[in-house]
């Protein structure tokens, strides 16, 4: 694609890159190679096709949004991730990884999870493939998101709790990181987002990419036109890369959207293609939010799947190329969102899919009448418990 056009594998202009051990480097090797190998077999294809379409449940549906569309002065349509098995676009990616480290003779996987819905996905596909799964959760985390603790442990997963820094998702990210150099002989390490040291970006993107190829399809079959704009949220950004990259050398506006939290000048964010600069984490060079010495700063959003300080290297050169426009929505934007959408359209999106929805209230952001489609990226069911809190019901 233009994006990686000019640039060396594993980097998206001066972006990504492998920032880690040592040790690990003969490891993303493998793993690069078999992925390459894999992703070009017939044989691994159909198997991956055929359990998203029988056990994940694609093609998820495009859904025409009438009475949003009246609301906002848009033409709005859905792709509707939030229907996939697990409830939302992570299994695409769990799926893939987890069929990669099959065939690649690797039994044992780890994950890290933030609310925990990579870690349910993971364990989910490791449940079906009668693979060994420990999942890396913060403890803080762990007491946040209860349910998918239980989840996992029903699934047959080992939940590992992890106690050091702010005990969140990238302290977790650091353990599993830490847990896979050393045992990276029979292990896969399943990152649950397009970031992460190459070919993780790159790999993440393609087990992604089945949204946009199919959103685009079914809109052109419905309207006879690509739509006008595109938007999705990011927090490490996979579903957004998995469903801009079917329009990247099309002429439809791209808009990602970050948790803005209280606001970006409260500092108390995690937006960091709108208000950080770029730096190392987690074996790449990307957007970050970093102090005048680099140390990663605390973040804040209602959303736990978008509170991460980091974002895939891609998103960051789309950046740069002005092919995507990056901004954030606060989380009273999110949640006024998430409460029209349901009143409107009878759908409950997750805290985070609630974030791109927020873009379409946004003054003067898109054009009236535009033709708008939204990546809902998955269900707000786990979100229910905190949204009664909010909203004092
Ligand atoms: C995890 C999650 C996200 C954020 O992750 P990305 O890698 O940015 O897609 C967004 N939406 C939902 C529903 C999630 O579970």
């Amino acid at each position: 694609m233009a994006a990686e056009a000019s640039t060396s594998p594993g980097r998206f202009g001066p972006y990504g890159g492998r920032y880690v051990p040592e040790t690990l480097v003969p490891a993303l090797d493998e793993l690069d190679a078999e992925f390459r190998r894999a992703w070009s077999d017939p044989v691994f294809r159909e198997e991956f096709e055929n359990l998203s379409a029988h056990y994940v449940g694609r093609p998820t549906p495009l859904t025409e949004c009438r009475r949003l569309s009246q609301e906002t002065g848009l033409q709005v349509s859905v792709k509707r991730e939030d229907l996939c098995h697990t409830g939302a676009h992570k299994i695409n990616n769990a799926l893939g990884q987890c069929l990669l480290a099959r065939s690649m003779g690797k039994d044992r996987i780890i994950a890290e999870t933030g609310a925990g819905q990579h870690g349910v996905a993971t364990a989910t596909v490791c449940a079906l493939f009668g693979m060994k799964c420990e999942v890396y959760m913060g403890e803080e985390d762990c007491a946040r998101q209860e349910l998918n603790v239980f989840r996992m442990k029903l699934l047959g997963a080992k939940v590992i709790p992890v106690s050091s820094g702010t005990k969140t998702l990238k302290d977790a990210l650091n353990e599993a990181m830490r847990d896979w150099v050393t045992n990276v002989r029979d292990t896969h390490y399943v990152i649950g987002t397009a970031a992460g040291p190459h070919p993780y970006p790159t790999m993440v993107r393609e087990f992604q990419a089945v949204i946009g190829r199919e959103a685009r399809q079914q809109y052109v079959n419905r309207h006879g036109k690509l739509p006008d704009v595109g938007v999705a949220c990011v927090g490490g950004g996979s579903n957004a890369i998995g469903f801009f990259h079917a329009f990247i050398s099309d002429s439809t506006r791209l808009i990602g959207v970050e948790a803005g939290g209280l606001g970006i000048p409260s500092g108390q964010h995690a937006a960091p293609l709108s208000a950080g600069e770029p730096g190392v984490l987690h074996g790449s060079f990307s957007y970050m939010l970093q102090d005048e010495e680099g140390q990663v700063l605390a973040t804040h959003s209602v959303s736990a799947g978008l509170d991460y300080p980091g974002v895939g290297a891609e998103h960051s050169h789309l950046k740069d190329m002005g092919r995507v426009e990056y901004m954030a929505v606060t989380d009273d934007e999110a949640l006024t969102a998430f409460k029209e959408l349901a009143r409107l359209e009878g759908l409950i999106p997750a805290f985070e899919s609630a974030h791109a929805f927020a873009a379409l209230w946004k003054n003067g952001l898109i054009e009236p009448g535009a033709h708008v489609l939204v990546n809902m990226s998955g269900r707000g069911d786990k979100d229910m418990e905190r949204a009664a809190q909010l909203f004092g019901y």
